[in-house]
């Protein structure tokens, strides 16, 4: 047996640490942060200055608190002015000089301008060592090929992802989804992975895919491990089902790019899930917050709201309270795989919510109640409304596949179970339009659930 098949965790030392013992190693790094950002960034010096305190009067996380939000507009202005200033999006939040910056990471850019990230080699340290937790942690092990089935280019899930695999001394082939679904399944093919990085939504148009193209079902590509990304899905039982049973394999959703906020699920059955164990804590400050009111909320077990993240021990762009706007879940009581700290689930961007007739909805709980229907859905569908949410007026209009071995004439005994499912689960009362299958592109980036009208897919 290999030396490395002994160690369950890739920084045991970190990865073990108690509550108390993390948010103190957590309080020791703000305070050098906050100094630095103060010292290094205009942007970040205007923060303290227009709550009238200094890096110094930062004695808890109460006090830190204090500090203005950065929000998502800001940031956009942000970058808009450093365009204007310095001829790139980053330099006005970067901290370190430019000679230290050695990569740009953006996000994909699905709702607007893509986020930039700049990182000097320290930071590229860290995010390696992170995406080596982990990976680690699933039983990825050095000898283990894994398939990068995701946008590559600069997407924080990109390159980044890339060399986080590599540096735990495992094998990547970052193919990408940028040359196709044939184009993967043929590398899968040639290159015998035993894991898939991809979108929960790519792996079911895979698993389509598949037995389309050959006869036979996904199972037959031999991949042992599926780790969602991109999607909130990978959380969803239903859609971690369909992966499970579609490629006959052990499914894991995971979060984290080129950045400092980074998650793992436990090994668990598909049917359920227990949260992404946050193994970055050491690197990243997270708070809750009311989307609406922006008023802070107790990170606590069942606490539901806006994260804000705050990276520690950073050098690149240090972003401080960011509220980026993903909604999350937090799991806080102690997980049956023993391992410590807080859980986390995206349920999707504060932006995404809809309101009808009172009631929040989250496209992610229409896919979870759309996916108990399958195989008589095929689970893809289209929330549309008349004017950008949250604010719907009913009813919501949901269009969707019927499945393949439906017929226009078994629609309204469907129609009839859903209606009374989605009233009793969700409270709401939508109007479905029904389509044929396969009449949406299957999505190989983050697929767009909700549709305004007048847009184009
Ligand atoms: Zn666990």
């Amino acid at each position: 047996m290999a030396f490395y098949e002994e160690r369950k965790l890739w920084n045991e030392k970190i990865e073990t640490l108690s509550r108390d013992a993390i948010r103190a190693l957590q309080l020791e790094k703000l305070k050098k942060q906050v100094a630095y950002n103060y010292e290094n960034s205009p942007f970040y010096k205007n923060k303290f200055e227009v709550v009238g305190t200094k890096p110094e009067d930062i004695k808890s996380f109460k006090d830190f608190s204090k500090i203005p939000l950065m929000t998502k507009d800001e940031h956009r202005r942000a970058q808009e002015e450093s365009l204007e200033k310095y001829g790139n999006p980053y330099a006005l939040l970067a901290c370190a000089p430019k000679e230290k910056i050695v990569r740009i990471n953006s996000t994909s850019g699905t709702t607007g301008i893509p986020t930039f990230y700049s990182l000097t080699q320290h930071d590229v340290d860290v995010v390696n060592e992170m995406h080596a937790r982990k990976y680690w942690r699933t039983g990825i092990r050095p000898g283990d090929v894994m398939i990068q089935a995701l946008s590559l280019s600069m997407f924080t899930g990109g390159l980044p992802l890339s060399q986080g695999i590599q540096h735990m001394g495992a094998c990547v082939v970052p193919v990408g989804i940028e040359g196709g679904t044939k184009r993967v399944l043929d590398f899968i093919k040639l290159t015998s992975p035993v894991a898939i990085i991809a979108t929960p939504s790519f792996g079911q148009y895979m698993i389509e895919k598949y037995l389309e193209l050959t006869g036979k079902e996904a199972t037959d590509l031999g991949l042992k491990w599926f780790f969602c990304a991109g999607e909130p899905g990978g959380g969803n039982p239903e859609v971690r089902k369909m992966l499970a049973q579609g490629f006959g394999a052990k499914v894991f959703d995971h979060t984290g790019g080129g950045h400092a906020f980074h998650g793992i699920s436990c090994d668990e059955p598909p049917e359920q899930f227990s949260g992404m164990h946050f193994v970055s804590e050491d690197h990243c400050l997270l708070e809750l917050i009311d989307p609406k009111t922006k008023e802070s909320i107790a990170i606590e077990d069942g606490a539901i709201g806006e994260m804000v993240f705050t990276f520690l021990n950073w050098e690149g762009g240090p972003f401080m309270r960011y509220a980026l706007g993903d909604m999350l879940e937090i799991y806080a009581k102690p997980c049956q795989c023993g391992m410590p700290g807080i859980r986390f689930k995206i349920i999707g961007r504060a932006d995404d919510m809809l309101i009808i007739k009172g009631v929040n909805v989250y496209p992610e709980a229409i896919k979870t109640a759309i996916f108990k229907f399958r195989p008589e859905v095929t689970g893809v569908f289209r929330i549309l409304i008349d004017r950008p949410g949250p604010m719907v007026t009913p009813p919501l209009i949901i269009r969707l596949e019927y499945g393949l071995s439906l017929s226009e004439k078994d629609l309204p005994v469907l129609e009839k179970k859903m209606m009374s499912y989605f009233r009793r689960e969700l409270r709401i009362g939508p109007q479905f339009e029904w389509v044929p299958p396969e009449t949406f592109p299957r999505e190989t980036k983050k697929t767009k659930f909700i549709l305004i009208k007048g847009e184009q897919e």
